[in-house]
């Protein structure tokens, strides 16, 4: 049972300009600490159509603006995160069980996404392009083609970079010169309740150009998604979600982000010492709450059980502590339900003939309030899983690295592609032409050579394939997504 305590922060929507109160909130869990962290006003239906007249009334207001001066307001935006960084790391650290040194790096993301959204909507608003007609009877017509804001924008974000994936939403759409309505994910509201503080301020920005509507999906996702006066939506979630969105939403730029299952496809030629560092970071990170972690580490017969030890080596220094303590790599997950996922799908491993390694309980060591104890769950390795095994096939979103094995490339591929989600994937290997081979015969958005799947900031577009998404998402390839081009023949 979770303490009852008084919340350490009350937080409001902030809708039409006006920071609001509201008969019923959301809760937010300490996952440092234990105990309620915070309560969230939440919009009801309302609520949220009033969000919605607001972005739809400020349209023409906001394509009436500048790209310099929109730039301004995200410089100011990023400015105003920084300022704030200790406050805002310490709040995704409760709020979202994030070890503080990596809150402390979201938040530091987060200001760049601004501000590398001001300078890419300058570079896309100042190539608009002069064209000629070419086909016949349109010898000598001359057209000028001009972006321009796509309308309102509902961004929809998961809970895992609450503050990082809001920026990377937020910030094109706004620098791209779009009306935004904001819907956290209800674990984890906070950071961006801090981040609709930080725009409430900023001189300049249209009252009703940013709506901040926290609240549960189930009562006011389809009131929002479903409305006409959506221009687009960005959302980043589970592809159930995702899916979902999708058939609620109609005639909209829909820009979706969703699952990963990435398999990291092991060579025997490759340098196993740094596949072992890359394939537990990239497990154990955030306990593998993560859609770009290694979810399953396809090792060559020959090099599975070496590897196998080199990453059990590699496990040491992950261990779930005390949060606020700098060298704490891992804490609870999200909630109690993702951890029953997480150990089902284990369960499911080890019943079909999957050797458990390493972990696989549920422990709450010294450091972490005995109250959480049912979210922790041990870093966990698998080997030999069998290629029938749920969590070869499943998001696991946990703290679970998955060795299985393979005899040949194509066995490898098959096993990699056998999968709904194609997000990301890795190959190691130290033949170039295999690399090249796999990247581009690998269904995944993404494939990284020698490395764990990653994508830096966002100047790398990233996204899904099948029910990983659709769309890429980027500094520059979302404002591009959130802008809409207009032809003026002359
Ligand atoms: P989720 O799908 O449970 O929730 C995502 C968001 O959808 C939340 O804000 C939630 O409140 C909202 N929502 C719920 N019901 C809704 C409805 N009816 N209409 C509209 N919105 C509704 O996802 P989560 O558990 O917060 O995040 C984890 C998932 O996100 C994982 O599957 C992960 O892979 C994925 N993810 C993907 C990326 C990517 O870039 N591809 C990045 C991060 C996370």
């Amino acid at each position: 049972m979770m303490r009852q305590t008084a919340p350490q922060r009350t937080e409001q929507m902030y809708i039409d300009g006006a920071w609001l109160e509201a008969e019923s909130a959301v809760s937010v869990t300490d996952l440092a600490e234990g105990g309620l962290f915070a309560e969230v006003a939440a919009a009801d239906a309302d609520r949220a159509r009033a969000a919605l007249a607001a972005a739809d009334r400020v349209k023409p207001e906001l394509r009436q603006t500048t790209v310099v001066e929109r730039g301004q307001w995200c410089e100011a935006i990023a400015e105003g995160l920084r300022d704030r960084v200790d406050e805002l790391a310490e709040v995704i650290t409760r709020e979202a069980g994030k070890p503080i040194s990596s809150a402390r790096g979201e938040v530091a993301s987060a200001a760049e996404r601004f501000d590398r959204a001001a300078e890419e909507a300058r570079n896309i608003v100042s190539k608009g392009q002069f064209r000629e007609g070419s086909t016949a009877g349109h010898e000598g017509w001359q057209a000028i083609v001009k972006h321009e804001p796509i309308g309102a924008v509902l961004c929809i974000t998961p809970y895992n970079y609450p503050l990082a994936t809001t920026a990377l939403q937020v910030a094109p759409a706004l620098a791209a010169g779009n009306s935004i309505i904001l819907k956290p994910s209800s674990y984890t509201p906070v950071s961006a309740a801090i981040l609709a503080d930080v725009i409430a301020d900023v001189e300049g920005i249209p009252t009703g150009a940013f709506n901040f509507v926290p609240g549960p999906g189930s009562e006011i996702g389809d009131v929002l998604s479903g409305d006409d006066r959506i221009n687009a939506i960005a959302m980043t979630g589970s592809s159930g979600m995702g899916k979902h969105i999708a058939r609620e939403s109609g005639m909209v730029n829909l820009h979706l982000e969703l699952g990963g299952n990435a398999p990291v496809i092991v060579f025997e030629d490759a340098d196993l010492n740094a596949v072992a560092g890359a394939c537990v970071s990239g497990s154990f990170k955030y306990g593998g709450q993560r859609c770009s972690a290694v979810s399953r580490v396809l090792a060559q017969e020959s090099v599975h059980d070496e590897l196998v030890e080199q990453m059990t080596a590699a496990m040491e220094g992950w261990q779930i502590g005390d949060l606020f303590n700098e060298s704490t790599t891992l804490g609870p997950l999200i909630s109690e339900g993702q951890a029953d996922w997480v150990e089902e799908l284990v369960e499911d491993a080890v019943d079909r003939g999957a050797d458990l390694v390493r972990g696989g309980e549920r422990t709450a060591p010294a450091g972490v309030p005995d109250e959480l104890e049912s979210q922790c769950f041990e870093p966990t390795l698998l080997a030999n899983v069998p290629h029938d095994a749920r969590i070869l096939n499943e998001e696991q979103f946990g703290p679970v690295a998955v060795l299985t094995s393979f005899a040949d490339q194509e066995e490898a591929l098959e096993i990699a592609n056998d999968t709904d989600l194609a997000l990301d994937a890795a190959v190691f290997t130290s033949d170039y032409e295999r690399a090249l081979d796999v990247a581009e015969r690998v269904d995944a958005g993404g494939v990284r050579i020698n490395g764990a799947p990653s994508h830096g900031l966002g100047d790398i577009p990233f996204g899904g394939n099948k029910d990983s998404g659709i769309g890429r998402e980027g500094i520059d390839a979302s404002i591009h997504a959130m802008m809409r081009t207009k032809s003026i023949i002359l």
